[in-house]
Protein backbone atom coordinates (compact mmCIF):
# COMPACT_ATOMS: atom_id res chain seq x y z
CA UNK A 1 0.00 0.00 0.00
CA UNK A 2 1.35 3.49 -0.52
CA UNK A 3 1.56 5.89 1.96
CA UNK A 4 -0.65 8.45 0.85
CA UNK A 5 -3.25 5.41 0.88
CA UNK A 6 -2.07 4.20 4.61
CA UNK A 7 -2.53 7.76 5.11
CA UNK A 8 -6.02 8.50 4.45
CA UNK A 9 -7.15 5.28 5.64
CA UNK A 10 -5.27 6.07 8.95
CA UNK A 11 -7.09 9.69 8.91
CA UNK A 12 -10.30 7.20 8.10
CA UNK A 13 -10.21 4.77 11.19
CA UNK A 14 -9.46 7.51 13.70
CA UNK A 15 -12.31 9.80 12.75
CA UNK A 16 -10.76 12.85 13.53
CA UNK A 17 -7.13 13.99 13.07
CA UNK A 18 -5.72 17.40 11.95
CA UNK A 19 -7.85 16.95 8.74
CA UNK A 20 -10.20 19.14 10.47
CA UNK A 21 -7.99 22.21 11.72
CA UNK A 22 -6.89 23.78 8.37
CA UNK A 23 -3.32 24.48 7.65
CA UNK A 24 -1.33 27.04 5.83
CA UNK A 25 1.56 26.13 3.64
CA UNK A 26 3.88 28.76 2.40
CA UNK A 27 2.37 31.40 -0.09
CA UNK A 28 -1.14 29.00 0.72
CA UNK A 29 -4.17 31.08 0.17
CA UNK A 30 -7.22 29.59 1.87
CA UNK A 31 -10.92 31.36 0.64
CA UNK A 32 -13.18 30.74 3.57
CA UNK A 33 -16.48 32.47 5.29
CA UNK A 34 -16.97 32.47 9.24
CA UNK A 35 -18.94 30.71 10.65
CA UNK A 36 -19.13 32.17 14.01
CA UNK A 37 -18.27 35.91 14.68
CA UNK A 38 -14.67 36.87 15.43
CA UNK A 39 -15.82 37.91 19.32
CA UNK A 40 -17.68 34.40 19.38
CA UNK A 41 -14.59 32.28 19.09
CA UNK A 42 -13.48 29.79 21.44
CA UNK A 43 -10.05 30.24 23.82
CA UNK A 44 -8.22 26.77 24.08
CA UNK A 45 -4.71 26.19 26.30
CA UNK A 46 -2.21 24.33 24.74
CA UNK A 47 1.30 23.22 26.16
CA UNK A 48 3.72 24.30 24.33
CA UNK A 49 7.28 23.39 24.10
CA UNK A 50 9.94 23.52 21.56
CA UNK A 51 12.72 20.57 23.15
CA UNK A 52 11.50 18.15 24.03
CA UNK A 53 8.91 18.84 21.23
CA UNK A 54 5.47 18.92 23.47
CA UNK A 55 2.15 20.39 22.41
CA UNK A 56 -1.03 19.49 23.80
CA UNK A 57 -3.91 20.85 25.76
CA UNK A 58 -3.73 21.56 29.20
CA UNK A 59 -5.71 18.85 30.68
CA UNK A 60 -6.96 21.44 33.85
CA UNK A 61 -7.32 25.10 31.73
CA UNK A 62 -9.30 26.23 34.73
CA UNK A 63 -7.40 25.03 38.44
CA UNK A 64 -4.12 24.05 36.76
CA UNK A 65 -3.77 21.55 39.32
CA UNK A 66 -4.91 18.05 37.71
CA UNK A 67 -2.61 18.26 34.79
CA UNK A 68 0.99 17.01 34.04
CA UNK A 69 2.17 19.33 32.31
CA UNK A 70 1.16 22.17 34.74
CA UNK A 71 2.62 19.92 37.08
CA UNK A 72 5.52 19.88 35.24
CA UNK A 73 6.20 23.58 34.59
CA UNK A 74 5.21 23.54 30.51
CA UNK A 75 4.32 27.06 29.11
CA UNK A 76 0.93 27.80 28.91
CA UNK A 77 -0.26 29.57 25.55
CA UNK A 78 -4.18 30.69 24.32
CA UNK A 79 -5.23 29.87 21.10
CA UNK A 80 -7.98 31.11 19.51
CA UNK A 81 -10.46 28.91 16.94
CA UNK A 82 -12.95 29.44 14.65
CA UNK A 83 -15.49 27.14 12.64
CA UNK A 84 -15.12 28.58 8.93
CA UNK A 85 -16.50 27.25 5.68
CA UNK A 86 -13.40 25.78 3.53
CA UNK A 87 -14.18 26.48 0.03
CA UNK A 88 -11.28 24.02 -0.87
CA UNK A 89 -12.32 21.23 1.02
CA UNK A 90 -16.03 22.06 1.28
CA UNK A 91 -16.06 21.62 4.37
CA UNK A 92 -16.41 23.09 8.28
CA UNK A 93 -12.96 23.41 9.00
CA UNK A 94 -10.83 25.11 12.01
CA UNK A 95 -9.25 28.29 11.85
CA UNK A 96 -6.58 27.86 15.16
CA UNK A 97 -4.11 30.52 16.17
CA UNK A 98 -2.17 31.74 19.05
CA UNK A 99 -2.79 34.78 20.31
CA UNK A 100 0.74 35.26 19.68
CA UNK A 101 2.95 35.37 16.76
CA UNK A 102 2.32 35.31 13.27
CA UNK A 103 -1.36 35.37 12.91
CA UNK A 104 -3.93 36.45 10.43
CA UNK A 105 -5.72 37.47 13.84
CA UNK A 106 -4.88 41.78 13.61
CA UNK A 107 -6.01 41.63 10.12
CA UNK A 108 -9.53 39.28 11.49
CA UNK A 109 -9.81 42.57 13.93
CA UNK A 110 -9.21 45.34 11.46
CA UNK A 111 -12.10 43.78 9.54
CA UNK A 112 -14.48 43.09 12.36
CA UNK A 113 -14.00 46.87 13.56
CA UNK A 114 -14.27 47.86 9.85
CA UNK A 115 -17.27 46.16 9.03
CA UNK A 116 -19.02 45.43 12.69
CA UNK A 117 -19.08 41.50 11.54
CA UNK A 118 -16.72 39.09 9.49
CA UNK A 119 -19.67 36.66 8.36
CA UNK A 120 -21.04 38.78 5.97
CA UNK A 121 -18.52 37.84 3.11
CA UNK A 122 -15.71 36.00 2.08
CA UNK A 123 -12.13 36.15 3.44
CA UNK A 124 -8.96 35.07 1.46
CA UNK A 125 -6.58 34.52 3.53
CA UNK A 126 -2.70 34.12 2.54
CA UNK A 127 0.25 32.79 4.43
CA UNK A 128 3.40 35.20 2.83
CA UNK A 129 6.70 33.46 3.46
CA UNK A 130 7.15 30.54 6.64
CA UNK A 131 8.22 30.62 10.07
CA UNK A 132 8.61 33.00 12.16
CA UNK A 133 9.40 35.77 9.25
CA UNK A 134 6.04 34.73 7.74
CA UNK A 135 2.70 36.78 8.25
CA UNK A 136 -0.85 36.90 6.76
CA UNK A 137 -2.87 39.19 4.12
CA UNK A 138 -6.12 39.31 5.18
CA UNK A 139 -8.36 40.39 2.21
CA UNK A 140 -12.24 41.07 2.25
CA UNK A 141 -14.17 40.27 -0.35
CA UNK A 142 -17.47 41.32 -1.76
CA UNK A 143 -20.24 41.76 0.90
CA UNK A 144 -22.58 38.61 -0.02
CA UNK A 145 -25.02 36.19 1.65
CA UNK A 146 -23.63 32.90 2.53
CA UNK A 147 -26.62 29.98 2.39
CA UNK A 148 -25.53 26.31 2.96
CA UNK A 149 -27.17 23.83 5.07
CA UNK A 150 -23.91 21.54 5.66
CA UNK A 151 -22.44 24.81 7.11
CA UNK A 152 -23.08 24.39 10.55
CA UNK A 153 -19.59 25.51 13.34
CA UNK A 154 -18.44 22.78 15.64
CA UNK A 155 -19.34 23.38 19.46
CA UNK A 156 -16.34 23.97 21.46
CA UNK A 157 -17.15 20.55 23.01
CA UNK A 158 -16.69 19.60 19.37
CA UNK A 159 -13.47 21.66 19.10
CA UNK A 160 -12.40 20.34 22.25
CA UNK A 161 -12.56 16.60 21.02
CA UNK A 162 -10.92 17.56 17.95
CA UNK A 163 -7.81 18.96 19.55
CA UNK A 164 -7.75 16.36 21.70
CA UNK A 165 -7.61 13.75 19.27
CA UNK A 166 -5.43 15.69 17.32
CA UNK A 167 -2.79 16.51 19.47
CA UNK A 168 -2.55 13.59 21.34
CA UNK A 169 -0.05 13.56 24.30
CA UNK A 170 3.43 11.96 22.71
CA UNK A 171 4.12 10.09 26.06
CA UNK A 172 1.05 7.99 25.90
CA UNK A 173 1.37 7.09 22.68
CA UNK A 174 4.74 5.97 23.31
CA UNK A 175 3.92 4.02 25.96
CA UNK A 176 1.10 2.07 23.82
CA UNK A 177 3.50 1.01 21.67
CA UNK A 178 6.06 -0.56 23.88
CA UNK A 179 2.95 -2.28 25.34
CA UNK A 180 1.88 -3.50 22.11
CA UNK A 181 5.08 -4.61 21.17
CA UNK A 182 6.71 -7.62 21.60
CA UNK A 183 9.95 -5.74 22.15
CA UNK A 184 13.66 -7.83 21.24
CA UNK A 185 16.49 -5.61 22.47
CA UNK A 186 17.40 -5.01 19.33
CA UNK A 187 14.41 -2.83 18.36
CA UNK A 188 14.45 -0.64 21.64
CA UNK A 189 17.70 -0.29 20.47
CA UNK A 190 16.76 0.81 17.28
CA UNK A 191 13.83 2.65 18.87
CA UNK A 192 16.54 4.68 21.26
CA UNK A 193 18.63 5.51 18.67
CA UNK A 194 15.57 6.88 16.22
CA UNK A 195 14.60 9.07 19.20
CA UNK A 196 17.70 10.61 19.87
CA UNK A 197 18.61 11.82 15.84
CA UNK A 198 17.34 14.97 14.86
CA UNK A 199 14.57 15.38 12.88
CA UNK A 200 16.35 16.29 9.90
CA UNK A 201 18.70 13.54 9.70
CA UNK A 202 15.68 11.45 10.02
CA UNK A 203 14.66 12.70 6.83
CA UNK A 204 17.65 12.41 5.28
CA UNK A 205 17.66 8.61 5.70
CA UNK A 206 14.14 8.85 3.93
CA UNK A 207 14.18 6.87 0.41
CA UNK A 208 14.15 8.89 -2.72
CA UNK A 209 10.13 7.49 -2.94
CA UNK A 210 9.14 8.22 0.94
CA UNK A 211 10.70 11.22 0.85
CA UNK A 212 8.66 12.34 -2.52
CA UNK A 213 5.23 10.78 -1.07
CA UNK A 214 5.60 13.11 2.37
CA UNK A 215 6.62 16.51 0.25
CA UNK A 216 3.49 15.38 -1.86
CA UNK A 217 1.43 15.13 1.46
CA UNK A 218 2.47 18.66 2.49
CA UNK A 219 1.87 20.10 -0.45
CA UNK A 220 4.88 20.39 -2.37
CA UNK A 221 3.99 20.28 -6.34
CA UNK A 222 4.88 17.39 -8.26
CA UNK A 223 7.19 19.62 -10.70
CA UNK A 224 8.92 21.45 -8.00
CA UNK A 225 9.98 17.36 -6.87
CA UNK A 226 11.02 16.43 -10.10
CA UNK A 227 13.35 19.20 -10.31
CA UNK A 228 15.21 18.08 -7.69
CA UNK A 229 15.67 15.13 -9.49
CA UNK A 230 16.09 12.32 -7.12
CA UNK A 231 18.73 14.17 -4.72
CA UNK A 232 17.31 13.52 -1.18
CA UNK A 233 19.19 16.06 0.08
CA UNK A 234 18.33 18.92 -1.82
CA UNK A 235 14.57 18.22 -1.09
CA UNK A 236 15.29 17.78 2.65
CA UNK A 237 17.08 21.34 2.82
CA UNK A 238 14.04 22.39 0.56
CA UNK A 239 11.53 21.28 2.92
CA UNK A 240 13.25 22.43 5.99
CA UNK A 241 13.43 26.20 4.24
CA UNK A 242 9.59 26.10 3.16
CA UNK A 243 7.88 24.40 6.19
CA UNK A 244 8.02 24.40 9.60
CA UNK A 245 9.49 21.55 11.86
CA UNK A 246 6.35 21.05 13.96
CA UNK A 247 4.86 20.09 10.53
CA UNK A 248 7.57 18.41 9.10
CA UNK A 249 7.45 16.37 12.57
CA UNK A 250 3.92 15.66 12.44
CA UNK A 251 4.24 13.82 8.96
CA UNK A 252 7.29 11.91 9.66
CA UNK A 253 5.65 10.60 12.71
CA UNK A 254 2.46 9.79 10.62
CA UNK A 255 4.76 8.07 9.03
CA UNK A 256 6.80 5.88 11.42
CA UNK A 257 3.22 4.62 13.27
CA UNK A 258 2.57 3.30 9.44
CA UNK A 259 5.78 1.89 9.42
CA UNK A 260 5.36 0.25 12.98
CA UNK A 261 2.80 -1.20 12.23
CA UNK A 262 4.03 -2.53 8.73
CA UNK A 263 6.87 -4.13 11.42
CA UNK A 264 3.88 -5.76 12.86
CA UNK A 265 2.37 -7.50 10.51
ZN1 LIG B 1 -1.92 22.15 32.11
Amino acid sequence: MDLIKKMKDRIAKSGTSKKEILYFGKDSVKRVRFLQELDEGYTFQFHSNWDPSIYELCEDPEDHSDCKRCKEGIALQDEFAWSVWSYDDQAVRILKFKASGVSPIPGLIEMFEEFGTIKDRDYKIKKVGSGMGGSYVVTPLDKERFKNAKAKPFTEKQMLDLFREAYKPKDDEEDEDEEEETTTKKSKKNKKAKKEKTLRSKFLELEWDDLKELALEIGVSKKTIRGFDEDEEELVDYLFDEYEENDLEDLLEEYDEEEDEDDED
